[in-house]
């Protein structure tokens, strides 16, 4: 178990802090045309094996939100987005959304098209993943018969999300939200992996989370597709049977357990400052995954 220890939240006028997690922070709008509704902020804060590492990643939440809207548009058709409006506060313009204040279904739905992660962790010890059933013989990074949808429990700051099998689904929100829940992160998923695809990336697994307006309807909140809630790898290198090359914190994660951090990561110990070299290599990985998606250059 790990503690947490955040930043404390930027004041911005008009609104008030309610929320902050390892990466973002969400306000209530107080006041204008969209008093009562939120304002999600994504900060330069960097997280990897549970800890937030310093410094941040210049322009990270700038890439990451511009990454998001560019999803929600590709994917408008599928399914409704959360987000009202990009006319933020100054000092977080770019940075920042306003969008709908959902009633948010306490799923992690997880749609993955090949094995890694924790979903290998599970396979390796029970031949599952969240209860669905893979055929043997699958390594790290072998592409799955077809996607599945591997939900997860969302747990507290600093704890490990935890998988949970579709039927655990079930019992949270009741059978019809589970199985549209399911139909739709796998949309998402199938319609972004081609996209991915086209770009010669491939989109191993997302994570999203949606939420229900008053009326019931389902929408997409939260971020979409970025690399902080997919694992998105370059197709021409791809190659099961190790870990892949990925267009997300992996230089961090492979810094900080190589003996140059000198960093224990059994130890109670925060992980050690990153280099520049580190900080800039993970910039450029998160700008070229944005140029190379979306075709914009940053
Ligand atoms: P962490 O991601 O560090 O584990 P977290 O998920 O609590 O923690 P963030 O992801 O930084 O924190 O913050 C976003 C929070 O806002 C999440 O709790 C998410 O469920 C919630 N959220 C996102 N979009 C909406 C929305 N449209 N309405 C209500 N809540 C939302
Ligand atoms: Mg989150």
């Amino acid at each position: 178990m790990s503690t947490i220890e955040l930043p404390p939240a930027r004041v911005i006028d008009g609104t008030r802090h309610i929320h902050s997690g390892k990466v973002r922070d969400l306000y209530e709008l107080e006041q204008g045309p969209y008093a009562g509704q939120l304002l999600m902020v994504a900060s330069d804060r960097i997280s990897a094996f549970d800890h937030i590492l310093s410094p941040a990643i210049p322009d990270k939440g700038e890439i990451l939100t511009r990454m998001s809207l560019w999803w929600f548009d590709q994917l408008a058709d599928l399914v409704p987005h959360h987000v009202l409006s990009t006319d933020v506060p100054a000092e977080v313009r770019g940075r920042a959304v306003i969008c709908e204040r959902l009633a948010m279904f306490p799923v992690e739905c997880v749609a993955r098209g090949y094995l890694t992660g924790s979903g290998l962790l599970d396979y390796r010890a029970t031949g599952e993943v969240c209860g669905v059933p893979l055929p043997d013989g699958l390594e790290d990074g072998s592409r799955l018969p077809e996607p599945i949808f591997t939900p997860a429990a969302k747990a507290e700051l600093g704890e490990h999300d935890e998988n949970v099998s579709f039927d655990a689904v079930v019992e949270t929100v009741g059978e019809e939200v589970a199985v549209r829940l399911r139909d739709l992160t796998l949309a998402v998923y199938a319609r972004a992996e081609g996209i991915a695809r086209d770009r010669g990336i491939i989109l191993a697994d997302t994570k999203l989370e949606l939420g229900a307006r008053a009326d019931g309807t389902m929408v997409l909140a939260d971020e979409v597709l970025t690399p902080d809630s997919s694992r998105f790898w370059p197709a021409d290198q791809w190659e099961p049977g190790h870990a892949q090359p990925s267009y997300d914190k992996q230089f961090v994660r492979d810094w900080l357990l190589s003996p140059a951090s000198g960093w224990d990561r059994a130890a109670d110990q925060p992980p050690p400052e990153l280099p520049a070299e580190i900080v800039d290599l993970t910039r450029q990985r998160y700008v070229e995954a944005f140029e190379r998606l979306t075709g914009q250059t940053f």
